[in-house]
């Protein structure tokens, strides 16, 4: 049985102000107030888990452990079949650079590795979102969300971040890098795991 979150507060255990600011405007129809992890001055937890789930795990229990309140986070990232599902959890690893993240060079690599593996196409592949939320008491809950489509190349639009432009989501011809917000936040990983979450714990 789902634990249901009863209170009004709910801590998002991100310190990236994007994230943060696009919950709490998912929440807002729900009536909760959501806080972020920079308001509490929390470290950030080192990410080491293999899995989506358990470095999703990590943030969510260490956020709620330190504060007490039910704390929230994601995880996410691009599966692709041919490069046997890497980058995966290490998909924002593959951006980082000396100087801060660098995105076009990580959708360059990951081309120049599906060139070299000389994959068929279509390249399929997935973006990944699990989202946990965690408790004080230890319990949690967690909600995967997915959305398959195909690498393309080049890179197409300038909308979005990281890896949107050259990820085309099944049923369409453009990249989510194409699409416009409103319609890639309807149908995208992260809002297939915020549907589960709602109708699990908020409905
Ligand atoms: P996280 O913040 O540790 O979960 O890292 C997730 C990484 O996956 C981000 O830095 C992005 O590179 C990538 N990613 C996740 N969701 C999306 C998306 O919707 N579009 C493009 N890239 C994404």
């Amino acid at each position: 049985m789902t634990r249901r979150f009863a209170g009004d507060t709910l801590l998002v255990a991100t310190h990236n102000d994007g994230k943060l600011q696009e919950m709490a405007h998912l929440f807002e129809p729900h009536g909760v107030i959501v806080t972020g992890a920079k308001a509490f001055d929390l470290p950030e937890p080192i990410e080491d888990g293999t899995t989506f789930v358990e470095n999703a795990r990590i943030k969510a229990h260490a956020a709620a452990q330190a504060t007490g309140l039910p704390a929230l986070s994601d995880d996410s990232g691009i599966e692709i079949d041919a490069l046997a599902g890497a980058p995966g959890v290490y998909t924002a690893d593959w951006a980082e650079t000396e100087s801060g993240r660098d995105f076009v060079m990580a959708m360059q690599k990951t081309h120049d590795l599906l060139e070299v593996e000389q994959a068929p196409f279509p390249r399929t592949a997935r973006f990944c979102c699990t989202l946990v939320l965690a408790w004080p008491d230890g319990h949690d809950e967690v909600f995967p969300g997915i959305m398959p489509g195909q690498v393309v190349w080049p890179m197409r639009g300038e909308q979005g971040h990281g890896y949107d432009p050259i990820f085309q989501p099944d049923g369409y011809d453009i990249t989510f890098g194409e699409m416009d917000r409103w319609e890639k936040n309807r149908i995208s990983h992260r809002a297939d795991a915020f549907r589960k979450l709602i109708a699990g714990c908020f409905g």
